[in-house]
């Protein structure tokens, strides 16, 4: 059996490791557009310290969690502490420990109580932003007069938080989530590329065929006839296989109606252009001799809404790889705006960010800044997936069922972090569906029965 994968993320080369340790001799290739493997993973190592400029944190911290297995085996981890903040607003004010505590502590509970809900019954669609706008007024009472606005305030901050981790601005998002946890976040501090070159390496292990992975080999075509596909590359290589599985990013399929001939089935391509596709701006701050006054991580509470990309940073995480690294977010539609400054406007402006906000004119320009432009990136066209208030819960499967051809054989198949609705816009989720859709062929393949879809 032939099958091609289009895709070196997580999703492709844990399908292609699964396809191989179960039939070595199976003709596999991997094409992959850019020059690396791993996506969305983007480790890079400057002066000895490892940056992380895509994923940063596994999402959980349980064996039945597929990235963390794998890091327990061959990874160095540790818990991550994103959640201890001081919180600033823009006058230089530190808001007391006493009252940001308080806030957080509320806040999870309320996020606690929303996953229950999400996990019991379908409830009415909201947004996000909307119950938090319903539930977080019913704690106001356990604050004293004068404690109440600077609470808001951290509510508030809050709430922009929640949006790095959603990928979205949360009117967008629907409290109508699938996702299922897995516990707390973990900080691999060998950095998190070492999980993808622990599959390159399982994937040479179960064969020994040099050019498996297929590097800048970027798909333009993927055309289905009577049993074959082929797939045609930019620069002129053409390939057919008896399976093709798909992993590009869920930003790339929405726009691809010149990539799949005879096109995408129309219900698919609606569910796929249903499911949120969020535009986040990570960059990491590198300072040769930093001497933080505060030792946790900087929140910033901004006195308006945002009205440019400036006001749209959210604050400066200390990195679990040191503390001379700053890492900075931005969520939403000022995502596209912060890729097209230069670094040097990127890192004036959050110096004079840091220095009002930490009431500090002290703080130096950092040395350099570093990051990656998901968002503009035809590779990507964004960062992660998450649940909008247009997804129905149908568009997962949708997405997800492979094309078959005339006599119901599976032919183009679909994997990625956002056909997994139970841990969608995560590493383990890219894994799930990549070993879910290698099983759909090999099950296929041993079986020979064609497969029909309703
Ligand atoms: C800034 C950021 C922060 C994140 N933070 C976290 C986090 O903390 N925790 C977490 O669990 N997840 C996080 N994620 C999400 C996580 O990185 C992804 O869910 C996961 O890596 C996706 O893997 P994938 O295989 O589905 O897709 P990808 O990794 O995107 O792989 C798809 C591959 O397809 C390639 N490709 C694109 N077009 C073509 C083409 N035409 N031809 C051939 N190849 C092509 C791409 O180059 C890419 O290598 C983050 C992502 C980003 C961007």
């Amino acid at each position: 059996m032939s099958i091609i994968i289009i895709g070196a993320g997580l999703s492709g080369l844990a399908a292609a490791t699964e396809l191989l340790e179960i039939n070595p001799n199976a003709d596999v290739k991997i094409l992959e557009a850019s020059s690396e493997i791993g996506g969305r993973i983007k480790t890079i190592k400057i002066y000895d310290k490892l940056i992380e400029l895509g994923a940063q944190w596994i999402h959980g911290n349980t064996k039945e969690n597929s990235a963390y297995a794998i890091a327990q085996a061959i990874c160095n981890t540790s818990n991550s502490s994103y959640r201890e903040c001081s919180f600033y607003e823009s006058n230089g004010k530190r808001i007391k420990e006493a009252i940001s505590n308080k806030c957080c502590e509320l806040f999870y509970r309320i996020q606690n109580e929303l996953e229950a809900i999400e996990n019991s019954t379908a409830s009415p669609n909201m947004s996000v932003a909307e119950y938090f706008d319903k539930e977080l007024p019913k704690y106001y009472k356990d604050f004293k007069d004068d404690e109440l606005l600077e609470a808001k305030n951290v509510f508030k901050q809050l709430l922009r938080m929640n949006e790095s981790y959603m990928g979205a601005l949360l009117t967008d998002v629907s409290i109508n989530d699938p996702y299922i946890s897995t516990g707390d976040n973990t900080c691999v501090n060998d950095g998190l590329a070492k999980i993808c070159y622990h599959f390159q390496d399982r994937i040479y292990k179960a064969n020994r065929t040099k050019d498996i992975i297929k590097l800048n080999h970027k798909v333009e075509k993927i055309v289905l006839k009577n049993s074959t596909v082929k797939v045609v590359c930019s620069n002129g290589l053409e390939l057919n296989a008896d399976h093709v599985l798909v992993t590009l990013p869920l930003g790339v399929l929405k726009q691809s109606n010149h990539l799949f001939d005879p096109p995408l089935p129309k219900m698919k391509q609606h569910s796929i252009n249903r499911i949120g596709f969020g535009f986040v701006g990570k960059f990491s701050l590198y300072y040769e001799n930093p001497v933080w006054k505060d030792s946790k991580h900087f929140a910033f509470i901004p006195s308006d809404d945002p009205k440019d990309w400036t006001d749209a940073i959210q604050g400066y995480f200390k990195d679990s790889f040191g503390q001379n690294i700053l890492t900075g977010w931005i969520v939403g539609p000022y995502t596209l705006q912060y890729e097209n400054v230069t670094d040097e406007e990127l890192m004036k402006v959050s110096t004079n960010l840091l220095r009002k906000y930490l009431n500090d004119d002290s703080i130096p320009l950092p040395q350099h800044v570093f990051r990656y432009n998901f968002c503009s990136s035809e590779l990507f066209k964004g960062c992660y997936s998450y649940v909008s208030m247009e997804t129905q819960a149908v568009d997962y499967a949708n997405y997800s069922d492979p094309i078959l051809d005339d006599k119901s054989v599976p032919r183009i198949l679909f994997a990625g972090e956002a056909t997994i609705p139970q841990s969608y816009s995560t590493m383990h989720g890219a894994v799930d569906s990549g070993k879910r859709e290698a099983r759909r062929i090999i099950d296929y393949q041993s079986r020979k029965i064609p497969i029909y879809t309703i």
